[in-house]
């Protein structure tokens, strides 16, 4: 074979394999489950949805910038996009890491309430999403809002807009939804309480789950007997700090959980939790 013909034939080789070897990595690395990932962030909460499709999902963003540390540990080095931000209510322990998120990601658009509150993270985050021209959308009725053909959200609280209203309980201007996909539903609180428990009893919602995250870290102020008979969770994720100065979670909670047959998972002790789904069933990973 002439040198020149093997010279064309070894570069055309090498081209092929820059081109395959990245395209197989991205195919195989893409999730075909859902993934719901209960981040490690301390005292606060912050949950990373990535569908099946490849979409990303962070509702909430903890108390510092832990999150940024556990969104590396979670998205593939390449993936810096997050297709929704969801900011359930504006207390600290919320909506302070998702200040450096918009910062270090390219965030698509946000969902929260508007309710009032004027602490300087909370204001600050305002200002860096006015900042990256971020579209954000106010909750102020239940929706659908579709992820994908088959991953869903189901906004059930708030059912009116909280914009620019002053609440006596930030607590309970969280915004609650119902991840569905298949078979298999996710209820993610907030940090609502029982005031807002009651409303969504009332309602008629459907709230049974697979999967709840334990309204406001597991205190005493939330999961009622009542809301945990219709949830009927089979897991239960409970997102706290180590050690936390509010003594969450409660230990009447923890009770009422395990005799409600949910099998309990904190981050205070496993860490991040990571969960799947196929649509029919849910697994640790
Ligand atoms: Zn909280």
């Amino acid at each position: 074979m002439p040198a020149r013909v093997y010279k064309i034939l070894l570069i055309l080789g090498i081209a092929a394999m820059v081109v395959a070897i990245p395209l197989f990595w991205l195919t195989y690395n893409a999730p075909r489950n859902l993934e719901v990932n209960f981040l490690d962030v301390g005292q606060g909460d912050a949950v990373l949805i990535k569908t099946p499709g490849g979409q990303n999902v962070l509702i909430d963003g903890g108390p510092d910038k832990t999150v940024i540390k556990r969104l590396g540990e979670n998205l593939p080095w390449w993936d810096k996009q997050i297709d929704l931000m969801i900011l359930t209510h504006p207390h600290d322990d919320h909506v302070t890491g998702l200040i450096e998120v918009l910062k270090r990601y390219r965030v698509k658009r946000i969902l929260y309430t508007g309710a009032t509150h004027n602490a300087p993270n909370y204001l600050t985050w305002l200002k860096t999403v006015r900042d990256k021209e971020v579209p954000l959308t106010i909750v102020d009725k239940a929706r659908t809002v579709a992820l994908s053909q088959s991953v869903k959200l189901e906004i059930l609280y708030p059912e009116k807009s909280l914009l620019n209203k002053t609440l006596a309980d930030l607590n309970d201007s969280s915004i609650v939804l119902q991840l569905i996909y298949g078979q298999n539903k996710f209820l993610l609180t907030g940090d609502a309480g029982l005031a807002v428990e009651k409303a969504l009893l009332a309602s008629g919602a459907d709230l049974a789950a697979d999967v709840l995250k334990v309204g406001h870290h597991g205190s005493e102020y939330s999961t009622s007997q009542e809301f945990l008979d219709k949830v009927k969770p089979r897991l239960a994720v409970i997102m706290v700090g180590k050690d936390n100065d509010f003594g969450h979670p409660n230990l009447r909670i923890i009770k009422r959980l395990e005799r409600a047959g949910a099998r309990i998972f904190r981050t205070d002790g496993v860490g991040t939790v990571k969960l799947k789904s196929d649509g029919m069933k849910v697994w640790l990973d």
